[in-house]
């Protein structure tokens, strides 16, 4: 079925429908686009590395402080953790707690995790945003 009518895909919302294709196509060649750059082979500004997590402020920030909190390992997304990954889903959270600290954020801030199509997923690593610098709306959209 054609992209301009009819049937559109899981969700029935035509705005996604395009997305659909790009979703989990981003990072599901040999590399990740996070790997990448977090092999320095694609430039980013990071925040913050340790050995299980790293972060980059995001290209297209939608906070006065936005950035990507990532795992070295390229674990696909929430829906696909183990209970092997606690270790790096707790580093995860403890990094966002001190790029908070360091980067001003002391009057609050908030972390999105996207998970797939309907949570609106669009690199297929597991990133947890961490937004700050603004009073923040809920709910979300
Ligand atoms: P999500 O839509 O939750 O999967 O988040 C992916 C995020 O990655 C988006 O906020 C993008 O702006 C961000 N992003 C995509 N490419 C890059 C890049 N090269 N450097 C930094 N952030 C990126």
């Amino acid at each position: 079925m054609g992209e301009q009518g009819g049937k559109r895909g899981p969700c029935n919302r035509a705005e996604t429908t395009k997305r659909d294709r790009e979703v989990y196509l981003v990072g599901m060649t040999d590399r990740t686009l996070f790997q990448k750059i977090h092999a320095r082979e694609i430039p980013a500004r990071f925040v913050y590395e340790d050995d299980l997590v790293f972060a980059i402020h995001d290209i297209d920030p939608k906070a006065p402080f936005h950035c990507l909190i990532i795992p070295v390992k390229p674990i696909p997304s929430l829906a696909a953790v183990t209970p092997e990954d606690a270790e790096i889903l707790a580093a995860i959270l403890l990094a966002s707690r001190k790029i908070a600290k360091e980067n001003g954020l002391a009057q609050g801030w908030r972390i999105v995790n996207n998970v797939g199509l309907h949570g609106g997923q669009t690199v297929a690593h597991l990133h947890f945003h961490l937004l700050g610098g603004r009073h923040m709306g809920w709910p979300p959209g």
